[in-house]
């Protein structure tokens, strides 16, 4: 079976991650964002439609606001999104255009799983942004969502929202682009000899506690990141989850190129 076939890769949506926005002092990597809105644009102007889900606004909001550290209160977070959101949309506003490439800013909130009018919206936004050429740039709508995932009302990471928007856009392949490389079988930041797992091609509890039991990958979000591609695969959407240090790699993944692990969509559950 060929890794992924890029003749069937039409509509992508990358999720990327804080971790891969911002520098280890807290503020934004502008040269991978430049990157990024680069590589964006050249697979836009390949044929594919692109839809970009990011993080990094509480990061931005934080590093402008002065703090000497991510808030934690939920407030705190909310209030530093806000100003962080702008940050976010300008660069890439400014990045992006700098390819020839139009954007749009998409907030959304878990409203889009639970109340069908809203889904219905939402798809129906995303329809005629993608058919407009627009690449759309989504986040959560950090200020009106709560972010403790216990309370049900946020997508609690990105990576879930990531999925989501894939499978709300009918995306053919989501990206996760992430400061790890891949999936392993041990945490390769302890574990010298922990091994890239290439192809996943179900989630099972083994895997589950790889990525989420005592001393796992997990702490860089590992558990959000394979319970987002269970929710794509699920739907038919192939997930690849990646390193994102060099933007690149989105076209390598998209020319099928092997990188990083492989979450295999199931068959049979999309619409031709
Ligand atoms: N929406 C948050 C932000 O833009 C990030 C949430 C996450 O990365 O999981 O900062």
């Amino acid at each position: 079976m060929p890794y992924i076939d890029p003749n069937k890769i039409n509509r992508i949506v990358v999720k990327v991650g804080s971790s891969t926005l911002t520098h280890e002092t807290g503020k934004l990597n502008l040269r991978r964002i430049n990157k990024l809105a680069e590589a964006l644009s050249d697979l836009k102007n390949s044929g594919h439609e692109v839809v970009l889900v990011t993080s990094g606004a509480v990061a931005a909001g934080a590093a402008k606001l002065c703090l000497r550290e991510r808030p934690r209160e939920t407030v705190e977070k909310q209030a530093a999104a806000a100003v962080g959101q702008c940050t976010l949309m300008h660069l890439y506003d400014k990045a992006l255009s700098e390819y020839g490439a139009v954007t749009a800013q998409v907030l959304l909130t878990r409203d889009i799983v639970d109340n069908a009018t809203s889904r219905q919206n939402a798809a129906n936004t995303f329809r005629c942004l993608l058919d407009h050429g627009v690449i759309p740039v989504v986040n959560e709508n950090d200020s009106v969502s709560t972010y403790e995932l216990e309370n049900l009302v946020s997508f609690g990471d990105n990576d879930r929202l990531g999925a989501n928007v894939a499978v709300l856009c009918e995306a053919d392949l989501l990206i996760i682009l992430s400061d790890i490389n891949g999936f392993y079988d041990s945490d390769p930041r302890e574990n010298d000899e922990a091994k890239l797992i290439p192809v996943v091609t179900e989630i099972d509890d083994g895997l589950r506690g790889l990525a989420g039991g005592a001393g796992a990958l997990g702490t860089g979000g590992m558990a959000a990141k394979l319970a987002a591609a269970e929710l794509a695969m699920a739907a038919g959407v192939n997930v690849v989850l990646a390193d994102g240090s060099d933007p690149n790699i989105l076209i390598d993944i998209c020319s099928g190129r092997a990188r990083g692990t492989l979450f295999r969509a199931k068959e049979g559950v999309r619409k031709q």
